[in-house]
């Protein structure tokens, strides 16, 4: 799978996509990640990005010809040669990112992603260039760039071949549910115990503790997340049942 990234700062994208395990499934070319300086398509010789706001108010905004320039070259230059490839525009005011959605995007071969900065982007880069907008949470960055790299970590890692496909299965959310609580050697830690249960070797009791686990925890965190889990796991022993 291939994502391409549009951006002012791409020293940014050192560090958190060149360690562990995108690092290693670059090295194994089962991903690809391309970082674009949006800069490289500025139009006038001060290499200009931004500009003041149309109709006033504070901060700068990103110029749309640099933007459209760069994702024309490295995608195509019509929506027909871009194909079905998502254009991501990072966004606090777009769709709520999660996993559902990082499941179906991680079935793309490849995503293009943009990243704002400043007070954002020209609307026009919205309404004719990206196909999707994105938000990472109810919360206000400096910057595209982290949630670029929360999408690309998020989807990275569910492509086939970038982690072991048995870990995915009961994961946080995947199941609907928080995942319920792991431990490691040692058994005792400062008077602090593993339960029980998980040193006893029955796999059936071990898998109810953990189910009862993750509901409880679920119901505590995330009431919201266990009420739809509690009705989709109800109508299905109803199927079951007839
Ligand atoms: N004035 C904008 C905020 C600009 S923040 C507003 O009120 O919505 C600058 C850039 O950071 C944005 O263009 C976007 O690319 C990115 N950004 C900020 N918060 C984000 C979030 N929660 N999710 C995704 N991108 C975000």
């Amino acid at each position: 799978m291939r994502f391409d990234v549009f951006t002012l700062f791409p020293q940014m994208f050192q560090g958190p996509l060149t360690e562990s395990i995108i690092k290693r499934a670059v090295e194994r070319g089962i991903i690809q990640i391309h970082i674009h300086n949006i800069r490289d398509w500025a139009t006038d010789k001060h290499k200009t990005t931004d500009d003041y706001p149309y109709g006033g108010g504070p901060g700068m905004v990103m110029k749309p010809e640099p933007i459209f320039l760069a994702v024309e070259e490295v995608l195509g230059k019509s929506p027909e040669e871009r194909g079905d490839t998502p254009i991501i525009l990072m966004s606090a005011s777009g769709r709520r990112f999660e996993q559902k959605l990082a499941e179906k995007l991680s079935q793309k071969k490849r995503l293009a992603l943009i990243c704002g900065h400043y007070e954002g982007v020209d609307e026009r880069v919205r309404e004719h260039l990206a196909t999707m907008e994105l938000s990472i949470g109810d919360y206000v960055l400096s910057g595209g760039e982290l949630p670029a790299m929360v999408v690309i970590d998020a989807v990275a890692r569910l492509v086939p071949g970038v982690i072991d496909e048995e870990s995915k299965k009961e994961e946080s959310f995947t199941s609907g549910l928080l995942e319920y609580p792991q431990y490691t050697r040692p058994a005792e830690f400062r008077d602090m115990k593993v339960p029980d249960i998980l040193l006893s070797g029955n796999h059936q009791a071990i898998a109810s503790w953990r189910l009862e686990q993750a509901l409880k925890r679920t119901q505590q965190v995330r009431p919201d997340l266990a009420a739809k889990w509690v009705q989709a796991h109800r109508a299905k022993q109803k199927e079951e049942d007839c």
